[in-house]
């Protein structure tokens, strides 16, 4: 199996060793909890690289941080995740081309997969 392959079907362990803001200067955020979560609800727009939906029960990053006293949930998609996950072997290509892949798109990839009750719960 080449490394491409076994990174994909590992990217749950491996997405997580990335830091998705490594480049950024900080505010003084400190990590509450950083992990792959099933979406307990739709989260439109949801991932917070490609701007796309995450689906009902999709897997998915979600990182808690708090800053000034705030604390705030940041989220990637699976797909999103997947390409984080292999950013050691491809250099990132693959996840530069998801960066706002969905910003500006009317129909949002994940909306139609799985919308979930007005109200519902995380
Ligand atoms: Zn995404």
């Amino acid at each position: 199996m080449n490394d491409l392959l076994t990174a994909r079907i590992d990217w749950q362990r491996r997405c997580l060793l990335v830091n998705p803001f490594e480049s950024d200067f900080g505010d003084g955020e400190r990590v509450l909890s950083d992990k792959i979560v099933g979406a307990r609800k739709v989260h439109f727009p949801g991932c917070l690289c490609c701007f796309g939906g995450i689906a009902k029960d999709e897997a998915h990053r979600a990182r808690v941080e708090v800053s000034h006293g705030q604390a705030r949930t940041y989220r990637w998609c699976q797909l999103c995740c997947e390409a984080m996950a292999i950013a050691s072997l491809d250099c990132g290509a693959e996840w530069a081309a998801r960066d706002g892949l969905y910003a500006s798109s009317p129909a949002p990839r994940s909306v139609a997969q799985g919308p979930s009750p007005a109200g519902a719960p995380m």
